[in-house]
């Protein structure tokens, strides 16, 4: 049976229900599977002829050892559906030159590529919480500098045994970000303004959910704290699919021949999104060079170019968002398997980089890294200037993360000559950065009214605006509290109806 073990103490040994609703190992460290299941020449033909659901079920039950078949296409088939995803094929290439596919990960429900986990992981936690805590009711919470708590809220709206609360910060995230927040839909959903930044919404999260007072009220009403971060392994698992499923399309549809080299381009900030193309990789997807793309905040490049990891410098505010990070969590399970899985070096690594903010890799893991990764940053500026390029030459219109990872990709090419066929994940529908998008091609003289740049963006666009966001402008608010930083248990409380 698939069992996972921790990256801070290998002697761990747990199923993958566990893992779920656990989201992270006790001592500090993140779940991993103890071994990789492998895709034979068979196995990748047999998914080539499968439609998205069909190839997800297979690829999730070699690695969720404790639920039957039957519970993981249930999940599977509740998530990747025509009424949450607005095409057919879920997750569709596009051509954007000649061996050059944006793999489109924002058909979902938020517009953008956390809707791929997120419509999932709530049914996974679900199953697996009737696993190991039957009878009790899930209560997610979530701090949120915008994209993650919309993509959270849709995902377990509704989902039998499960309760989520989201905080986000009063004036920390942008006008359309709230308005979708505020209109969330679903019976078993909260939203609330907290008065302070992203620190004290997620500072505030992480002492509820430690408070052992706390927990016991929630124990005694039949409920429990569960978490989904993006460090939850049922977040991580729907996202090897899609680098599986894009590799079987560029076959089925004449692209590539089986077993053709690729390369992948990922924008990335917790590299949760990269990791799970390695893992494709490691299950025998071949994918030659996996390509880092980082913004200003450029912690990544620097690593995977040098084997130093170092948090101390600047933190940019950027157009790309979703991507300001100083400390990729799932880094560390990398590590662990470049490492051989020897999890005393991995708590060393980490344990320096809280007390110093830095550690530096052993030269066998630098060896690897360069084996397997390239990796490149750009500014806003090029981030800008690339948005418009990919307007003016391939008459698409492309998001900000998108376009930071079109420039480090034409950085690689240009740098290598490699003109390998090459897959460059797509994580954000160009309407959900309207304002940017629009600044970027036509300059600063644009509308100011969110509703309006949703137009002008499609009439440039040649496309009509998804409904999720069209939509928008006419749902009713429901959400209007507003709490300070220590009114936060009183406010869980009251959602919870706990009093
Ligand atoms: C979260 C996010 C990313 C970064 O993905 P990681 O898995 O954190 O590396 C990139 N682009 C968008 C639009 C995102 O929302």
């Amino acid at each position: 049976m698939m069992n996972y073990t921790s990256t801070r103490n290998n002697q761990i040994s747990v199923n993958a229900s566990v893992a779920i609703s656990r989201g992270i190992s006790e001592d500090g460290g993140l779940f991993v599977p103890e071994n990789m299941p492998w895709l034979s020449y068979n196995d990748l033909n047999i998914l080539t002829d499968s439609d998205y659901t069909a190839r997800a079920s297979d690829i999730l039950d070699r690695f969720l050892g404790d639920f039957s078949t039957g519970e993981v296409l249930d999940c599977v088939s509740q998530a990747y559906t025509r009424e949450h995803f607005e095409t057919e094929s879920i997750a569709p290439l596009y051509e954007l030159e000649s061996g050059v596919y944006l793999l489109e990960l924002w058909h979902g429900p938020t517009c953008a590529f956390k809707d791929m986990a997120l419509q999932l992981l709530p049914h996974l936690l679900s199953v697996s919480m009737k696993k190991t805590a039957p009878e009790k009711t899930a209560v997610i919470l979530v701090a949120t500098s915008g994209d993650t708590g919309k993509a959270a809220l849709e995902g377990f709206r509704d989902v039998p045994g499960t309760r989520i609360l989201v905080f986000y910060p009063e004036d920390g995230v942008s006008p359309m970000q709230k308005l979708q927040m505020v209109t969330q839909e679903g019976n078993n959903v909260a939203v609330n303004a907290i008065r302070g930044n992203f620190d004290d919404a997620q500072t505030g999260v992480k002492k509820v959910f430690t408070d052992s007072a706390i927990k016991q009220e929630l124990a005694d009403h039949g409920m429990v704290f569960s978490s989904a971060n993006s460090i939850n392994w049922g977040r991580l698992v729907p996202q090897i699919v899609y680098y599986i499923s894009s590799y079987c399309d560029l076959i089925k549809n004449g692209r590539i021949s089986a077993g053709e080299q690729i390369n992948v381009v990922v924008p990335t900030g917790n590299f949760g999104n990269i990791l799970a193309a390695y893992y494709a990789k490691k299950m025998g997807i071949p994918i030659g060079k996996l390509i880092c793309a980082s913004n200003a905040n450029n912690v990544l490049t620097e690593f995977l170019q040098t084997g130093v990891y170092n948090r101390n410098r600047p933190f940019y505010t950027t157009i790309s968002p979703s991507m300001d990070i100083l400390i990729s969590s799932n880094l560390e399970r990398l590590l662990y398997d470049l490492s051989a899985c020897d999890d005393a070096k991995i708590r060393d690594y980490m344990d320096s980089l809280s007390s110093t903010g830095r550690y530096e890799v052993d030269d066998t893991i630098k060896k690897s890294l360069s084996e397997h990764f390239w990796a490149g940053f750009c500014d806003d500026s090029g981030t800008r200037s690339t948005i418009r390029s990919v307007y003016e030459n391939n008459s698409v219109v492309i998001d900000p993360h998108t376009a930071v990872a079109v420039n480090v990709y034409q950085q690689y090419r240009e740098k290598t000559g490699d003109t390998s066929k090459t897959i460059i994940a797509s994580t954000a529908s160009a309407y959900k950065f309207a304002g940017e998008v629009l600044r970027s091609i036509k300059g600063e003289n644009i509308p100011s009214d969110q509703r309006a740049l949703i137009g002008e963006l499609a009439k440039l666009s040649f496309s009509n605006p998804p409904k999720q966001i069209a939509s928008l402008f006419d749902k009713p608010v429901r959400f209007k509290g507003v709490c300070n930083k220590d009114e936060m248990k009183k406010t869980i409380f009251s959602a919870l109806g706990i009093n």
